[in-house]
């Protein structure tokens, strides 16, 4: 059975794209089998995965209208070795279409059921709002990860974050839990980073991976060649903290 794990967090530009595919990279590096799906409209983990978004024949909105299933959409990375249920900007009216469909928040999990066996690793990409689209990847989800910048208001934007993952929990899916919160784009020689980053451990305790993930050109410019920075550039810091990142993954989910 995958593990289906959420990267979320209601924030724009904190670096949820960049975790999903070089997460996505890393695990397939260590002979993990996964799944990402791109639930952003923007469709950047799709086109990061070196897939083009304005190509194709099928995608997850398809799947969440019930007009395909995941098998016929997805797609592989061929550079990342993975395999990807794309987006593009016809998902942005999924929002509204699903509205008046059955089980609206429940329809990617229904979705996912037929391929649970063929993946060890699900990853979703979810948009930066906590809209239909996120609840529906959060009722799908055993986990969510939470990517962050360690930077004045980070604790407070979390607190949206943290009651919406409540709610599901209560309401929609008993099994979702908080799996992490990562620290990416890290400048250590930034005081103030420290100082978030120490008030983090002590909110969080061992809610906080252990794997930092630094500020790094190489995973930035990875996108443009259609490639998830891990696999870009690999000997890159970057590069090298995602594959950490992996390996603590496969560690924490053989602990739930
Ligand atoms: P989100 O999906 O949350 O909107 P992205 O993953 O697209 O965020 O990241 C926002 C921007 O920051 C992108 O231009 C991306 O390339 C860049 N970025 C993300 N992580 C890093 C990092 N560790 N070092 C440098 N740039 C990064
Ligand atoms: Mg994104």
């Amino acid at each position: 059975m995958a593990k289906i794990f959420c990267v979320a967090n209601q924030k724009g530009g904190v670096g949820k794209t960049t975790t999903t595919v070089n997460l996505a990279a890393g695990l397939a590096a260590l002979k993990q089998r996964v799944l990402v799906i791109d639930l952003d409209p923007q469709g950047n983990a799709t086109m990061g995965s070196g897939i083009d978004k304005m190509q194709l024949e099928a995608s997850v909105y398809q799947v969440l209208l019930g007009e395909t299933s995941v098998l016929e959409a997805k797609i592989r990375s061929e550079s990342g070795a993975y395999d990807v249920l794309p987006a593009n900007r016809e998902l942005a009216g999924a929002e509204v279409e699903l509205v008046d469909l059955e089980q609206r928040e429940k329809r990617l999990q229904l979705a996912l059921d037929p391929v649970q066996d063929r993946y060890d690793f699900v990853l979703i990409d979810c948009p930066p709002a906590l809209s239909l689209l996120t609840l529906n990847g959060l009722c799908a989800a055993n986990g969510v990860i939470v990517p962050m910048q360690c930077e004045y208001f980070a604790l407070e934007g979390l607190s949206d974050l943290v009651n919406t993952i409540k709610q599901v929990h209560a309401n929609l899916n008993p099994d979702l839990t908080i799996i992490g919160l990562l620290r990416v784009m890290f400048d250590a020689r930034v005081t103030l980073q420290q100082q978030v980053s120490d008030q983090l451990m002590a909110h969080f305790g061992d809610k906080v991976f252990s794997t930092i993930i630094p500020r790094n050109v190489r995973l930035a410019e990875a996108p443009s060649y259609g490639m998830p920075g891990v696999i870009f550039d690999k000997s890159s810091r970057g590069a090298q903290a995602y594959i950490q990142f992996g390996a603590e993954m496969i560690q924490r989910i053989q602990k739930m």
